[in-house]
């Protein structure tokens, strides 16, 4: 009798608040950038320019569609400019640690982020894990027909699991963004929500939290925590 093949997870990373901390230095660049592009592109006063990035943000689930949407606004230009990092190194620290156990998961690992091809595999390489993922799947690899569909879109996930040629219920999305799960959940991932750099779980319904029958599979604190999780996986 032959021995069940192992089901190797597929591991979906996300990058920002997952892999690494980004809330201290990072994303604080990012916004200001992405506010001076605001301000400097539509002629807006800077407060001005801040709210109308958070309120796209809010809506679209990432600044860029609202600004293709209703400003026409030239979306590589924007991602160049909204992620001026050439100090990456500096603010990002290798991380023996992730290292370790990205070494230990078994499995494909593919890094999926709603940021721009540049800057994230800066990041991979500031934290010294490039030659350990996979792939990278940035904003840019996410456009379907001409538009761009980052996290949480539905769509994206359907077709990013195609593409992947693996049932969905091997792909485990492993985020901070409860929405992103949810939307994952919805597409038959498995899901793993991580905590420990401010999960942006703001809002979410107590269905949000993780055990079974719920949107989240498991909760961590910390990516570091992946290898004991797989077995309780569903
Ligand atoms: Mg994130």
């Amino acid at each position: 009798m032959t021995r069940p093949h192992p089901r190797r997870p597929v591991w979906l990373l996300d990058l920002d608040n997952t892999l690494h901390d980004a809330g201290t230095h990072v994303f604080p660049r990012i916004n200001q950038a992405m506010t001076d592009y605001v301000a400097r592109r539509l002629a807006l006063p800077h407060d001005e320019a801040s709210a109308l990035r958070v309120h796209y943000w809010r809506r679209y689930g990432a600044t860029l569609l609202g600004l293709i949407r209703h400003h026409d606004v030239d979306p590589h230009e924007f991602l160049r400019e909204a992620h001026p990092f050439p100090d990456l190194h500096r603010l990002v620290a290798r991380d023996h640690g992730l290292r370790q156990v990205l070494r230990r998961l078994p499995g494909r690992k593919i890094v999926v982020t709603n940021g721009p091809a540049a800057y994230a595999a800066g990041v991979l390489r500031a934290l010294g894990v490039a030659p350990l993922v996979d792939d990278l799947i940035p904003i840019e690899a996410m456009r379907f027909a001409g538009r761009f569909m980052p996290k949480p879109s539905r769509t994206m996930m359907r077709k990013l699991v195609a593409r992947l040629r693996v049932p969905a219920g091997r792909c485990v999305l492993v985020e901070d963004s409860v929405d992103n799960l949810r939307a994952a959940r919805a597409c038959r991932l498995r899901t793993v929500l991580v905590t420990g750099h401010g999960a942006r779980t703001a809002g979410a319904p107590p269905a949000a939290r993780a055990g079974r029958g719920r949107r989240i599979d498991v909760q961590v604190q910390s990516v570091g925590q992946l290898p004991r999780i797989v077995h309780r996986l569903p």
